[in-house]
């Protein structure tokens, strides 16, 4: 195959209908799968149909049904936050965690495991550029984690040197690290941040 932007893009789209499909074994829909993941990995404010519509590019109306239909299923459950009864969250049940482990996915992972972690690390950059540039031509939410995200602050109360987020001023937790975010605003980088394994904040 020729190594042209083209020929990429084309992979990229074969790579991604055929790695999340769910094949005959499954009960479950290719939505209903991205659901599953969304949910596993999204940080909490995140975890909302509301947020898997933006993560799905899906109305939410339809991101709705879907969230419904895998709690029916009894993989998902809501839960209240502790301040605010009316705002509703998202998690995975036991059943949904045990379920994941067959993701269809998987086989796309463990394909990705073999790589040397740079080149890894190098494949990252350039889907996230890329996703960066397409959302910016569709108005699309860019997915990404708070290390990367130009939201990412240091403050807290006393004026303690904590990880906080701009957009929320809510201080995050180590576990909120590695979570997707739906508010995640990519950083501009600049020739001085052009190191991929620069420093990064720690939690
Ligand atoms: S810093 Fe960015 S990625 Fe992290 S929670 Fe805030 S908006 Fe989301």
């Amino acid at each position: 195959m020729p190594a042209s932007p083209q020929c990429a893009a084309d992979m990229l789209f074969h790579l991604a209908r055929s790695a999340s499909h769910p094949g005959s074994d499954t009960a479950l829909t290719a939505a209903q799968w991205a659901a599953l993941r969304f949910f596993a990995r999204a940080s909490r404010p995140s975890r909302t149909p509301s947020g898997f519509a933006r993560f799905h590019a899906t109305t939410r109306g339809t991101a709705s049904q879907t969230v419904k239909s895998l709690e029916r299923l009894g993989y998902l459950t809501r839960v209240s936050s502790a301040h605010d009864r009316r705002s509703v969250t998202f998690e995975l049940t036991e059943t949904g965690c045990d379920c994941l482990g067959n993701d269809p996915l998987r086989v796309l992972e463990a394909a990705l495991e073999k790589l040397p972690p740079a080149e890894v690390r190098r494949l990252c950059d350039v889907l996230q550029s890329s996703m960066v540039a397409v959302a910016g031509n569709q108005d699309e939410t860019v997915l990404g984690t708070c290390n990367d995200c130009r939201n990412l602050t240091r403050g807290g109360e006393g004026g303690a040197d904590l990880p906080v987020c701009g957009r929320t001023s809510e201080r995050l937790e180590a576990s909120d690290f590695a979570r997707l975010c739906v508010q995640f605003s990519p950083k501009v980088t600049g020739p001085e941040d052009s190191n991929p394994d620069g420093p990064a904040v720690s939690p």
